[in-house]
């Protein structure tokens, strides 16, 4: 088969996308519409080229869409819990029924392999709708008993905050998109989603199948746009609570920003996270979860481990089995299933993670891969070949910055106290892992990680059932879990008096 005969079916193939696109660029008012502000071309990583457009949400699209989040949270507020729990269990079934056609659209504007999109990112969505849809429907407040008078009494309720904003990441656009907007819903909130720019198009498929479940309109709205028009969304003093999934960075904006207005913010931000490898550790395991911990979605994870602590005892033999495995990984065309690494998710993300993989010898040993490799049909994606560099001091960059590419940064140690004070030697405080065999040992070092999520022989497993978030600079509140209902709800205490008081005045 020759070269020119590839390319053109590879050409051939990436116009058979248009029919996943959603017919509009913001989703307002229970509609689809087309737009008029400026336009922007979205484009597929994997080949560099345009797929799509969207127009960027203009002031009044902001105006239209915070009035008819007004009236629609006013509907919503009010709707029984059991009927607001059977449409986003409604919602849940309409992803799973298109799982296929939404995970394409999720590779096509992220590059992500089809591989992880059709069993992670759309199906990790429905779950989250599926369980809130659960906790929605139980939720209450509580009756207080106290010694007041004349056997006076009180109970809390919950009640939403009003009109909630996300602001998304481009890594995993609709699994951001649930994790906010399903339990801002299911506690009787309005909310509005403006996915990063890179990655516009799968929260309006949510948008639709939240339309089609039954949502009042207004309920989820999406614009789309830059940094600019998030930050009208969060200065707005309509707007009652924020949760960006993005850079410290933005995350310290926001709250800057946040604070004009007294808002309630969450912020899931950036990592450099440790994962630390016993020498009891399972050899395998450990290395597959190291390799899970840097190189799923192209090491464009925040929770990833790029910091793997070794002990000496192991090092050799971790060292062989890592390298073997990595650099069997099947990289190419991110939709074809077979594919396990797909490109990075744009050409300004390749500069910064490429000028990190060139630095990499100088700051230690390389012990493979960080090549751009050429793929076939695909000249003009953002590749990269997953890395692997043995550093002996903590403090170079590689071992110190969030690169959010493919690069695992490999250290050694043996002894314990020192290996959790290294750990802990970061600003940031997402997650961690540990791979032992030794029960005592593996609950004792957990506790003594500073991190918000970890993981004890496993890695990079996120159930929604258990709250996510991170300690230090990389964020402020949870998602998921009962917590997530706690930050989309407020307490309000009532005093209910059984008789007269005595009198006082
Ligand atoms: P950014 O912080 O650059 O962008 C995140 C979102 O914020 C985008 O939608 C962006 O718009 C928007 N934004 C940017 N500036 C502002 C502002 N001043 N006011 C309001 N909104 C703004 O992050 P990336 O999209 O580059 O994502 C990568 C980062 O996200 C990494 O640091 C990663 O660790 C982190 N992340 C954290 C996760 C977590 O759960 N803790 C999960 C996934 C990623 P635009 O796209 O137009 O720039």
């Amino acid at each position: 088969m020759c070269f020119s005969w590839l390319a053109v079916k590879k050409m051939a193939k990436s116009k058979q996308w248009s029919h996943l696109l959603p017919k509009g660029s913001q989703f307002i008012d229970g509609k689809l519409v087309s737009g008029d502000g400026d336009t922007h071309e979205v484009i597929y990583p994997a080949t560099g080229e345009a797929f799509g457009t969207v127009h960027w949400a203009h002031d009044d699209e902001i105006a239209q869409a915070i009035d008819a989040a007004q009236k629609g949270y006013e509907i919503w507020r009010n709707t029984p819990l059991a009927e607001r729990a059977d449409i986003l269990r409604e919602t849940a079934r309409l992803l799973r029924e298109q799982n296929r056609e939404i995970a394409e659209l999720e590779t096509l504007d992220t590059g992500k392999a089809l591989q992880e999109t059709l069993v992670v990112d759309i199906i990790s969505g429905a779950q989250c709708l599926e369980y809130f849809a659960a906790q929605g429907a139980v939720q209450s407040g509580e009756q207080v008993s106290f010694s007041g008078e004349a056997g006076d009494w009180g109970y809390t309720r919950r009640e939403p905050l009003g009109i909630c904003v996300g602001i998304g990441a481009w890594n995993y656009p609709l699994q951001i998109a649930c994790w906010k907007s399903a339990p801002a819903l299911a506690c009787g909130n309005a909310f509005i989603f403006k996915p990063a720019e890179l990655t516009p198009y799968s929260a309006l498929r949510l948008a639709q199948a939240y339309r089609d479940a039954g949502l009042p309109d207004g309920v989820f709205q999406v614009l789309q746009g830059d940094g600019a028009v998030g930050a009208k969304l969060v200065a707005h003093r309509q707007v009652a609570k924020v949760s960006l999934t993005g850079e410290t960075a933005t995350g310290t904006k926001i709250l800057k920003s946040a604070a004009d207005t007294i808002k309630n913010v969450t912020l899931e931000l950036g990592g450099k996270s440790p994962l630390i490898i016993f020498e009891d550790a399972d050899l395998d395991e450990a290395v597959g979860g190291a390799m899970l911990a840097n190189f799923y979605s192209t090491g464009q994870v925040c929770s990833n481990a790029t910091r793997v602590f070794v002990h000496e005892a192991i090092k050799d033999k971790f060292i062989n089995k890592l390298v073997e495995r990595t650099v069997a990984l099947k990289i190419g065309d991110p939709m074809d299933e077979e594919t396990q690494v797909g490109p990075l998710a744009s050409a300004q993300h390749f500069k910064k993670v490429t000028a990190y993989l060139d630095d990499a010898p100088k700051q230690g040993k390389l012990l493979c891969g960080g090549e751009v490799p050429r793929i076939e049909g695909f000249e003009g994606g953002y590749w990269v070949r997953p890395m692997i560099v043995e550093v002996e001091d903590d403090r170079v960059p590689i071992a110190r910055e969030e690169v959010f590419g493919p690069l695992l940064t490999l250290l050694t140690f043996s002894d314990e106290d020192d290996v959790v004070n290294r750990a802990n030697a970061t600003g940031y405080g997402l997650a961690a892992g540990i791979y032992t065999n030794d029960l005592t040992r593996a609950h004792r070092v957990i506790a003594r990680l500073q991190a918000g999520t970890c993981w004890i022989n496993a890695y990079n497993l996120t159930p929604i059932e258990l709250p996510f978030g991170g300690y230090k600079q990389s964020g402020i509140g949870r998602e998921n879990g009962k917590q997530a209902m706690d930050a989309y709800s407020q307490i309000k205490s009532v005093y209910v008096a059984m008789g007269p008081r005595v009198r006082t005045y």
